[in-house]
């Protein structure tokens, strides 16, 4: 099969995603989940007219006169008392501004009067108040389907009532690793062992884009072993990801088992650096991705195939965050006939600094990286002050 373009790896994979469906859960669950129907909101935001600041609100025109303090308004207290000529109530922040005031003057610039009235000692005052629907009006679309839920989308849900969201359902994405040299974190490698890296690294990549990670192990160097794991990975998952074993060496499996276990191959070689031999292949209802084994590859080939994938699959309008900054200092590749992504950081000065970086295994140039920049097909060197666009990890 015929080594491909990286932009056609990436429509070839969007266009074998399918929709997981829907599911409806609470509001407290949906963080990193995909709306899938609009929310409204059920009412105006802020419901009553409410005052800003603690202090006293009173009617402008009286600004520069002594007030008689008619009541103490606390929040979550209704008014009892209208406010009129030469009078103020004493306000709290959040509560309902009283008739007949239009300005609560702060608190700060105040002074009580022997007599026990209040006096506004200040040169100026802001209205400090904030006004019923100025933020959201009742019926107004506040969250839209397609959306991807963070922290303050939550904050809206709550606010305006709802309680309960229909999203996309997460994709069950089954791990697997490969190699008769890993070992597990928690043991110590022994002779020509290392740990299994990859797939703790991919079970948090899956989870931080709001996928359901399945880890099934790691699968010896041996066909029978490799094609059982797959087969039960097939089985109970919408994608599955199994690292290593797609290199040329002698016991590199993982191509011809997954096409035994009936997976249309539809590419396994990308002009792209790190991940060349990422293959990737079609079941009745799986999809199925053999990563390269080096972690820095498995990495960055998850960043830009799975992920958006996982996304669309949620009917998620996902793009990646970048950012276009120019080079600290001029990067150069040897060869030029793949797609390069490195490793870079980003200065105080808001200039890109390519990582120290000695290729795919070199896990520890990622952390402290903000992110990575491609070198496309054909070109050599990034100048100096260069615009590149930095794509966040
Ligand atoms: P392979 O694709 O199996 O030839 O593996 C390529 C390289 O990645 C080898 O150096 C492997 O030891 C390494 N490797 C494979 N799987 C993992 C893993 N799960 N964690 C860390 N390194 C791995
Ligand atoms: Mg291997």
């Amino acid at each position: 099969m015929d080594i491909i373009e990286f932009d056609e790896a990436y429509k070839i994979v969007m266009n074998s995603a399918f929709s997981t469906g829907t599911e409806t859960i609470s509001f407290k669950d949906s963080l990193n989940r995909v709306l899938a129907r609009d929310i409204r909101s059920d009412m105006d935001i802020p419901p009553f007219n409410k005052a800003t600041v603690d202090g006293f609100a009173c009617r402008k025109a009286d600004l520069g006169v002594e007030l008689e303090i008619i009541e103490t308004i606390a929040a979550g207290i209704k008014p009892e008392k209208s406010i009129s000529e030469s009078q103020c109530s004493r306000i709290m922040t959040g509560a309902t501004i009283p008739e007949g005031a239009d300005i609560v003057f702060m608190i700060e610039d105040s002074q009580i009067m022997d007599s026990g009235k209040v006096k506004f000692t200040g040169l100026f005052s802001k209205e400090n108040i904030s006004f019923k629907g100025e933020d959201i009006k009742n019926g107004d679309t506040v969250l839209k389907s397609g959306k991807l839920i963070r922290p303050q989308d939550i904050a809206v849900m709550a606010t305006v009532g709802c309680t309960s969201v229909i999203a996309g359902k997460m994709p069950v994405i089954a791990v697997i690793s490969s190699g008769d040299e890993l070992v597990e974190p928690s043991e110590k490698p022994g002779i020509s062992q290392i740990r299994n890296t990859n797939a703790y690294q991919l079970l948090a990549q899956i989870k931080r884009s709001g996928a359901n990670g399945k880890y099934l192990g790691i699968a010896r160097d041996d066909e029978e072993v490799t094609y059982n794991i797959l087969m039960q990975a097939i089985s109970e998952s919408d994608i599955v990801l199994i690292t290593g074993g797609v290199s040329m060496g002698d016991f590199d499996f993982v191509p011809s088992v997954i096409e035994r276990a009936g997976v249309r191959i539809l590419f396994s070689s990308i002009k792209v650096q790190p991940g060349k031999p990422t293959t990737f292949g079609v079941h009745p209802d799986t999809l199925v991705f053999g990563l390269p084994g080096n972690p820095v590859s498995s990495f960055i080939q998850f960043e830009l195939l799975v992920r958006p994938l996982i996304y669309k699959m949620m009917n998620c309008h996902w793009e990646p965050l970048t950012i276009n900054l120019p080079m600290q200092r001029s990067y150069s590749r040897k060869s030029t006939d793949r797609q390069s992504w490195i490793p870079v950081a980003i200065t105080q000065e808001g200039m890109v600094t390519p990582m120290e970086y000695h290729g795919s295994a070199h896990i520890s140039a990622l952390t402290s990286a903000d992110g990575i920049i491609a070198i496309q097909v054909g070109k050599k060197t990034l100048e100096k002050g260069e615009i590149v666009s930095v794509r966040q990890i």
